[in-house]
Protein backbone atom coordinates (compact mmCIF):
# COMPACT_ATOMS: atom_id res chain seq x y z
CA UNK A 1 0.00 0.00 0.00
CA UNK A 2 1.36 3.37 -1.04
CA UNK A 3 0.04 7.08 -1.06
CA UNK A 4 0.23 9.10 -3.92
CA UNK A 5 0.26 12.50 -3.83
CA UNK A 6 -2.03 13.72 -7.10
CA UNK A 7 -1.91 16.98 -9.57
CA UNK A 8 -4.23 18.90 -7.32
CA UNK A 9 -1.60 17.86 -3.74
CA UNK A 10 -4.26 15.11 -2.70
CA UNK A 11 -3.21 11.81 -1.12
CA UNK A 12 -4.18 8.83 -3.46
CA UNK A 13 -4.20 5.29 -2.34
CA UNK A 14 -2.29 2.96 -4.49
CA UNK A 15 -2.83 -1.06 -3.71
CA UNK A 16 -2.26 -3.95 -5.73
CA UNK A 17 -2.32 -1.93 -8.70
CA UNK A 18 -5.48 -0.06 -8.24
CA UNK A 19 -5.57 3.59 -7.21
CA UNK A 20 -8.35 5.24 -4.96
CA UNK A 21 -9.15 8.43 -4.37
CA UNK A 22 -10.49 9.93 -0.72
CA UNK A 23 -14.46 9.65 -0.72
CA UNK A 24 -14.84 10.74 3.25
CA UNK A 25 -12.77 10.67 6.92
CA UNK A 26 -15.25 10.00 9.64
CA UNK A 27 -13.89 9.35 13.40
CA UNK A 28 -10.37 8.80 12.35
CA UNK A 29 -11.48 6.69 9.22
CA UNK A 30 -10.76 7.26 5.87
CA UNK A 31 -13.04 6.07 3.42
CA UNK A 32 -11.61 5.41 0.05
CA UNK A 33 -13.11 4.62 -3.86
CA UNK A 34 -11.73 3.28 -6.48
CA UNK A 35 -10.60 5.90 -8.95
CA UNK A 36 -13.03 4.32 -11.75
CA UNK A 37 -16.01 4.97 -9.53
CA UNK A 38 -18.15 6.06 -11.84
CA UNK A 39 -17.88 1.89 -12.89
CA UNK A 40 -16.63 0.32 -10.12
CA UNK A 41 -18.19 0.05 -6.50
CA UNK A 42 -14.35 -1.39 -4.86
CA UNK A 43 -13.79 0.44 -1.83
CA UNK A 44 -11.39 0.66 0.87
CA UNK A 45 -11.00 2.34 4.36
CA UNK A 46 -7.71 3.29 6.16
CA UNK A 47 -7.12 3.94 9.91
CA UNK A 48 -5.98 6.94 11.16
CA UNK A 49 -2.19 5.96 11.20
CA UNK A 50 -2.68 4.83 7.22
CA UNK A 51 -2.90 1.15 8.22
CA UNK A 52 -5.40 -0.48 6.32
CA UNK A 53 -8.66 -1.27 7.95
CA UNK A 54 -10.53 -3.17 5.11
CA UNK A 55 -9.37 -4.89 2.39
CA UNK A 56 -10.83 -3.41 -0.85
CA UNK A 57 -14.00 -5.26 -2.17
CA UNK A 58 -13.73 -6.46 -5.92
CA UNK A 59 -13.46 -4.01 -8.77
CA UNK A 60 -15.39 -4.60 -12.10
CA UNK A 61 -12.22 -4.47 -14.10
CA UNK A 62 -8.51 -5.70 -14.40
CA UNK A 63 -5.55 -4.19 -11.83
CA UNK A 64 -3.71 -1.17 -13.81
CA UNK A 65 -0.26 -1.74 -12.85
CA UNK A 66 1.08 0.95 -15.32
CA UNK A 67 -0.96 3.73 -13.70
CA UNK A 68 0.93 4.04 -10.82
CA UNK A 69 3.81 3.86 -12.14
CA UNK A 70 2.87 6.67 -14.32
CA UNK A 71 1.34 8.48 -11.03
CA UNK A 72 4.38 7.69 -8.81
CA UNK A 73 7.12 8.58 -11.72
CA UNK A 74 4.54 12.53 -11.93
CA UNK A 75 4.65 12.71 -8.55
CA UNK A 76 7.99 12.53 -8.27
CA UNK A 77 8.68 15.25 -11.19
CA UNK A 78 6.11 17.68 -9.34
CA UNK A 79 8.15 17.50 -6.56
CA UNK A 80 11.29 18.43 -8.12
CA UNK A 81 10.09 20.61 -10.15
CA UNK A 82 9.34 22.59 -6.52
CA UNK A 83 11.97 21.60 -4.35
CA UNK A 84 15.11 21.95 -7.14
CA UNK A 85 16.41 23.91 -9.74
CA UNK A 86 17.43 20.91 -12.06
CA UNK A 87 16.48 21.43 -15.62
CA UNK A 88 13.20 20.54 -16.83
CA UNK A 89 14.55 17.67 -18.92
CA UNK A 90 16.91 16.11 -16.30
CA UNK A 91 13.97 15.90 -14.38
CA UNK A 92 11.41 13.62 -17.01
CA UNK A 93 14.64 11.83 -18.31
CA UNK A 94 15.77 10.92 -14.86
CA UNK A 95 12.05 9.61 -13.80
CA UNK A 96 11.45 7.81 -16.42
CA UNK A 97 14.29 6.06 -17.47
CA UNK A 98 13.42 3.15 -15.14
CA UNK A 99 10.29 2.71 -16.76
CA UNK A 100 9.51 -0.47 -19.14
CA UNK A 101 8.57 -0.21 -22.49
CA UNK A 102 5.38 -1.93 -21.38
CA UNK A 103 4.53 1.13 -19.29
CA UNK A 104 6.09 4.12 -21.31
CA UNK A 105 3.11 3.29 -23.13
CA UNK A 106 0.88 4.92 -20.14
CA UNK A 107 3.09 7.78 -19.82
CA UNK A 108 1.78 10.91 -21.21
CA UNK A 109 3.90 13.06 -23.72
CA UNK A 110 6.95 14.35 -23.25
CA UNK A 111 5.29 18.09 -24.42
CA UNK A 112 3.03 17.70 -21.32
CA UNK A 113 5.01 16.64 -18.48
CA UNK A 114 7.06 19.51 -19.50
CA UNK A 115 4.10 21.88 -19.10
CA UNK A 116 3.36 20.24 -15.88
CA UNK A 117 6.60 20.45 -14.50
CA UNK A 118 6.55 24.45 -15.72
CA UNK A 119 3.30 24.75 -14.18
CA UNK A 120 4.31 23.65 -10.64
CA UNK A 121 7.47 25.45 -10.97
CA UNK A 122 5.83 28.75 -11.78
CA UNK A 123 3.35 28.32 -8.99
CA UNK A 124 5.66 28.09 -6.25
CA UNK A 125 7.33 30.84 -7.51
CA UNK A 126 4.31 32.93 -7.02
CA UNK A 127 3.32 31.65 -3.25
CA UNK A 128 7.11 32.41 -2.52
CA UNK A 129 7.04 36.18 -4.17
CA UNK A 130 3.63 36.41 -2.46
CA UNK A 131 4.68 35.31 0.86
CA UNK A 132 7.73 38.26 0.49
CA UNK A 133 5.47 40.72 -0.31
CA UNK A 134 3.19 39.77 2.19
CA UNK A 135 5.94 39.43 5.24
CA UNK A 136 7.66 43.35 3.61
CA UNK A 137 3.87 44.94 3.74
CA UNK A 138 3.44 43.88 7.04
CA UNK A 139 7.06 45.19 7.86
CA UNK A 140 6.40 48.66 6.14
CA UNK A 141 2.51 49.06 8.30
CA UNK A 142 4.78 48.43 11.87
CA UNK A 143 7.10 50.95 10.92
CA UNK A 144 4.68 53.24 9.68
CA UNK A 145 2.69 52.36 12.97
CA UNK A 146 5.53 53.25 15.13
CA UNK A 147 6.05 56.43 13.56
CA UNK A 148 2.55 57.23 14.34
CA UNK A 149 3.00 56.75 17.67
CA UNK A 150 6.37 58.24 18.00
CA UNK A 151 4.19 61.54 16.35
CA UNK A 152 1.71 61.12 18.72
CA UNK A 153 3.86 60.97 21.52
CA UNK A 154 5.79 64.09 20.39
CA UNK A 155 2.44 65.97 20.52
CA UNK A 156 1.23 65.22 23.53
CA UNK A 157 5.15 66.60 24.30
CA UNK A 158 6.06 62.92 25.57
CA UNK A 159 8.74 62.46 23.09
CA UNK A 160 11.35 64.98 22.31
CA UNK A 161 11.99 65.50 18.36
CA UNK A 162 14.98 63.54 17.24
CA UNK A 163 18.08 64.91 18.84
CA UNK A 164 20.75 66.83 15.79
CA UNK A 165 24.13 65.44 15.65
ZN1 LIG B 1 -12.13 -0.37 -9.51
Amino acid sequence: MEFISSDKGKRKLALNGFMYVRDKTKNGVTYWRCEDYLKCKSRVSTAEDDSLMRAPSEHSHPPNPARVIVARAKASMRDRAVKSDERTSNIIQSETKDISLATAGALPKKTSLQRMIQRKRSASMSQYSIRRFTDSSKRIKQEQGSNEIFIEQLNAGIAGPPRKK
